[in-house]
């Protein structure tokens, strides 16, 4: 992970060291415990990086063969892991934020860029695939990794857009009017601070063809008092339409704690949608995909898309046939209002857009 020093515009965390794991002793005591809100900024530095940890804070039993599965970091906030049930190695969030032995597996089809990214990369850290929107790969670091996630071996240092404090990036939308609409991705755009972002964000209002900005966070869910006042004033103050796209797998993602920071977002008059990626023993049938839908809406979410799993190196373990993702999302049809019904894409290197699954 690339991007200036921490304390000077990032939360980012320094690299962990899992192969020195000094981190077992952890006790809920000292001001550490979860349900004691602190700083978003602290509940970064203090999440957990060790597979082993987590395991042991969750009364499970050590996986030796797991640990070299570890040069994808585990993170995982108190925040989340408060949702874990302890001693339920299935437990659905565990499954999404866990190393398993399963990632060193080597199947074929299964790539570092399944989404071609980096052939789409025009330079400074934008990807501009679909008409009208261009992203910006903002920086590297995320609030929580998730083990599926398509761009773990995204080169994020050499691709991130933050080193050069976004100046190509924005050279890049200033040059083509057709550029409406600006996405900050990463990564986890949340996971700079609000001088930050306000700086980037100031910038891009500056820019008269661009009218709308989507944030693609995961932050709202997996570190919820990140919603500060200040971020939500901000953004609602600003010219531009904000649109945030957040992203939960299962219903139990979604506590009192979440539904508040969402709250606050959709209270200042910025629509919330979500993605979720059907994953294998996460949220492939129709009873737990309905229940994530239903409390989605109920909490002013809309379900935006569905997204088959891109073919990621160490991944392979997460996937479901696209027959059976189909199901699913028929038996949402005849359970749920349309609106709660997301779109089942999946993302093919050079389309034009996701495409759907039909
Ligand atoms: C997914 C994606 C978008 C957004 O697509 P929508 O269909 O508008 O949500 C934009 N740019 C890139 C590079 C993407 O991968
Ligand atoms: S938050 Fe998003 S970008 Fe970060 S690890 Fe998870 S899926 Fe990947």
């Amino acid at each position: 992970m690339g991007g200036p020093a921490p304390e000077d515009t990032s939360a980012e965390p320094p690299t962990p060291e899992h192969t020195e794991c000094s981190e077992l002793s952890w006790s809920p005591v000292r001001g550490e415990s979860p349900t004691e809100p602190v700083p978003w900024t602290v509940a970064m530095k203090r999440a957990i990086r060790c597979g082993r940890r987590l395991r042991k804070l969750l009364q499970l039993p050590p996986d030796p063969a797991a640990d070299a599965a570890e040069s994808f970091p585990t993170f995982v906030p108190l925040e989340l892991l408060e949702r874990i049930r302890p001693g339920d190695p299935n437990d659905p969030i565990l499954r999404q934020v866990l190393p398993s032995a399963d990632e060193l597996r080597q199947r074929p089809g299964y790539t570092s860029d399944p989404v071609g990214d980096l052939q789409s990369d025009a330079g400074g850290g934008i990807l501009h695939k679909y008409h009208g929107r261009a992203l910006i790969v903002t920086n590297g670091a995320c609030a929580v990794h998730c083990r599926y996630c398509f761009r773990r071996e995204f080169p994020y240092s050499e691709k991130a857009a933050q080193g050069d404090r976004w100046s190509t990036a924005l050279d890049y939308v200033r040059s083509d009017r057709t550029i409406e609409e600006v996405l900050l991705s990463g990564g986890d755009p949340l996971t700079l601070t609000d001088r930050v972002l306000a700086d980037l964000v100031s910038k891009l209002e500056g820019v008269e063809h661009v009218r709308r900005l989507r944030v693609h966070t995961r932050l709202p869910i997996v570190i919820p008092q990140r919603i500060t006042t200040e971020l939500v004033r901000r953004l609602s103050d600003s010219p531009l339409r904000v649109w945030f796209v957040v992203h939960v797998n299962h219903a139990r993602e979604i506590d009192a704690a979440v539904e508040q920071s969402l709250g606050k977002l959709i209270g200042a008059g910025i629509p919330v949608l979500n993605q979720a990626v059907l994953l294998a023993g996460v949220n492939d049938d129709a009873t737990q995909m309905e229940a994530l839908c239903r409390k989605l809406i109920n909490v002013g979410v809309q379900p935006y898309y569905l997204h088959h799993l891109d073919q990621v190196r160490g991944a392979s373990h997460f996937w479901v046939a696209a027959q059976r993702g189909r199901a699913i999302v028929e038996s949402l049809r005849e359970r749920l209002p349309g609106y709660a019904v997301p779109e089942y894409v999946f993302e093919q290197a050079g389309a034009k857009s996701k495409t759907p699954i039909a």
